[in-house]
């Protein structure tokens, strides 16, 4: 799996302007010239005079386009989802008792991702397979997601922050603060400095001014979060919390494991 670490700043983009300096980073691949503006990459479109496109050059679809497989390639890098990438709804159990009212909402939300949705589960309660479910369903629609363990999350952004760092700490910070759908995994087990718990409360406050779609799990009782966070998430227009009340979803599942990764060695004491 690729770290965040070990993405360059070749890759990284500001795919929300369409400046010229932004494609100066890295020139597009020669490819076949586009018909439509034969390779200028804007075009001029035929309104009025007084339109307000009237005289303006507007970017080319061959230029969103590469924009947005650019986007999935950079998200793709700094996503932790590689080891999810099989957790499906397809292959969740929902008759598994206690799982169905998170499932239910889970699949909503993935369908029309709005507003925060918590879920609250003990380890091993399926709460990382729903969420991982929720971003899985995104990248195959083509949407932006970004899937992030917190723990992990913040060691990036601190080894980023480090003056040798290959990847621009602002440009990482921002792409997590500012994706379409950002899922954290386990929030609440990071071992909070006081700089790690700041960056966290940041994004997740510009997410919440922005009404941003974003999915949180974690293990904990809300009581064990930041003072700040929880208080975001007890907006219920804006949050969603489910608690899983199912005691383990992994362990019914042994059985008949959809699961084709190697199961961790088991050591006696
Ligand atoms: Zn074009």
């Amino acid at each position: 799996m690729k770290r965040v670490g070990e993405v360059t700043n070749r890759y990284l983009i500001n795919v929300n302007t369409n400046t010229d300096e932004t494609r100066a980073i890295e020139p597009p691949p020669s490819v076949e010239e586009c018909p439509m503006c034969k390779g200028a990459r804007h075009l001029r479109v035929d309104v009025p005079y007084g339109h307000p496109f009237f005289g303006r050059l507007l970017p080319c679809e061959c230029l969103t386009r590469e924009q947005d497989e650019r986007a999935f390639t950079e998200l793709e890098r700094f996503s932790q989802l590689d080891p999810f990438r099989h957790k499906t709804f397809e292959n969740f159990d929902p008759k598994v008792p206690g799982v169905d009212k998170a499932y239910n909402y889970a699949r909503k939300f993935a369908q029309d991702p709005q507003g925060w949705f918590v879920l609250i589960g003990a380890y091993g309660s399926g709460k990382t397979h729903l969420a991982a479910a929720i971003a899985n369903y995104a990248l195959a629609n083509r949407n932006q997601a970004l899937f992030t363990v917190v723990p992990d999350l913040l060691d990036h952004l601190r080894s980023t922050f480090a003056p040798a760092s290959d990847v621009q700490y602002d440009e990482l910070f921002e792409r997590v603060r500012s994706v379409p759908l950002l899922v954290l995994d386990d929030l609440g087990t990071e071992n909070t400095t006081p700089w790690a718990g700041e960056k966290l409360y940041q994004i997740l406050n510009y997410r919440y001014n922005e009404q941003m779609p974003t999915v949180i799990t974690t293990n904990r009782p809300l009581g064990n979060v930041d003072d700040r966070i929880r208080s975001r998430m007890s907006d219920e227009a804006m949050c969603e919390i489910i608690q899983i009340q199912a005691s383990d979803y992994r362990p019914k599942k042994m059985g008949e494991r959809l699961d084709k990764r190697p199961r961790k060695p088991q050591y006696r004491r």
